[in-house]
């Protein structure tokens, strides 16, 4: 098999039924016959591999999981419903009472909610460390930390932090490395060639990138998989195998849309950074961007997201957003269609003023999620917005 990330992303595929069918069939089948009652019994035994519980297993998702594994380095997967699944799933598995977690402050506003209302009920406490200060991390670490959890680039504030350096404390201390690599998707970031233990993706977002299916996934060596997976086969978040189906498929094509996600939101990031009636403008690729060296290092392109902080605060934000015709408003991202978001009164809404200031979002910030319509027509929207 070729080494190219386009050819495993469309070459990788199931056995071919008797039918000989091109593009893969769809196995919506909850579970799976034994030849024998011997069959049966070493297939529960572990002595031979095969399906045998669409819960556990099923061609579909091994399917997705398989390139998912190849694209982004990694020896093993658990296919999740959503990338929540997979965050629950991760921490479920490697988290006891009494663990701490290092965390990027700048997280998914769910993941906040897991760690302050989920899993502080359990005894799990955590810290929050800035994507900016890396020099605060290795302070926030204790004996009982069992986990550096991180996001970069972080959502809607664009911070990068250097995934290596990170990972170096992860060993040093002897703690677990996990990335939430949503953002970036394994053809912009490969955190496990950079030394994270455990990669997870909401696959809602650009790994579908049509804005049809949730689901997520979780990648990682073979004997951390394994303890996800005995954590996930008893807590039941399987992946459904049509949604499995539609995420490999969008596998597929993720480079080609990729590319050209990432082509729009630099004009589109280029073109905003210099207009008057914008205060601040965060890509990663932008010179102007505080990570920079960073984001070029770790990453291929700057992804498809754009923040800004419009001025005139929350009234200009609302101008600006409501002066829209083409781009949707909606809480979405990583969609073919450019979708604008406010985040203060959206997705941070249940954060305090201060809480949102410490994670760069203000309320003139306004998130862009650069779709794949043409160039053109996504800046005309913009430049018409900012003159009404
Ligand atoms: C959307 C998102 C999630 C959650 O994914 P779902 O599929 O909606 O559960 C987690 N992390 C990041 C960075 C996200 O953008």
């Amino acid at each position: 098999m070729s080494e190219n990330f386009e050819t495993i992303a469309i070459r990788t595929q199931t056995e071919r039924s008797s039918h000989k069918e091109h593009s893969s069939a769809i196995y919506l089948t909850s579970s799976y016959k034994f030849d024998d009652a011997e069959e049966m019994r070493a297939l529960f035994a572990n002595e031979k591999e095969g399906n045998v519980y669409s819960r556990y297993s099923n061609p579909n998702t091994s399917e997705f999981i398989e390139k998912m594994c190849l694209l982004e380095g990694a020896e093993d997967g658990f296919a999740t419903a959503t990338g929540m699944a997979s965050i629950f799933t991760t921490f479920g598995a490697f988290l006891k009472s009494g663990d701490h977690i290092v965390s990027s402050r700048s997280v998914f506003g769910s993941t906040h909610q897991l760690l302050t209302t989920v899993f502080s009920k359990w005894g799990v406490t955590f810290d929050y460390a800035d994507l900016d200060k890396p020099q605060d991390w290795e302070v926030l670490i204790k004996p009982n930390t069992r986990i550096i959890f991180v996001e970069t680039p972080s959502n809607p504030g664009i911070d990068v932090i250097d995934l290596e350096f990170l990972a170096g404390l992860a060993k040093k201390h002897k703690v677990l490395f996990v990335v939430d690599n949503c953002f970036a998707t394994p053809y912009l970031q490969q955190p496990i060639k950079l030394g994270a233990d455990i990669s997870i993706h909401s696959a809602t977002k650009y790994i579908d990138g049509q804005g049809r299916v949730l689901g997520g996934i979780i990648l990682g060596s073979k004997a951390l998989i394994s303890e996800v997976i005995t954590f996930a086969r008893h807590s039941g978040p399987s992946l459904s195998p049509f949604n499995a189906w539609i995420l490999s498929k969008s596998l597929e094509t993720l480079a080609v849309r990729m590319d050209r996600h990432c082509e729009n939101a630099l004009k589109v990031a280029e073109y905003l950074e210099n207009h008057p009636q914008i205060k601040l403008v965060k890509y990663p690729f932008l010179p102007s961007h505080p990570q920079y060296e960073i984001a070029k290092k770790q990453m291929k392109q700057g992804g498809g997201i754009v923040t800004i902080v419009v001025k005139g605060g929350i009234a200009g934000a609302r101008k600006f957003m409501d002066g829209l015709k083409m781009f949707s408003i909606s809480a979405n991202l990583a969609d073919t269609r450019s979708i604008a978001t406010h985040p203060a009164t959206s997705t941070h809404s249940k954060l305090t003023e201060e809480q949102r200031l410490e994670v760069g979002i203000e309320q003139g910030s306004v998130r862009l999620s650069i779709g794949l319509e043409h160039v053109d027509d996504i800046l005309k929207d913009i430049e018409d917005a900012l003159n009404s």
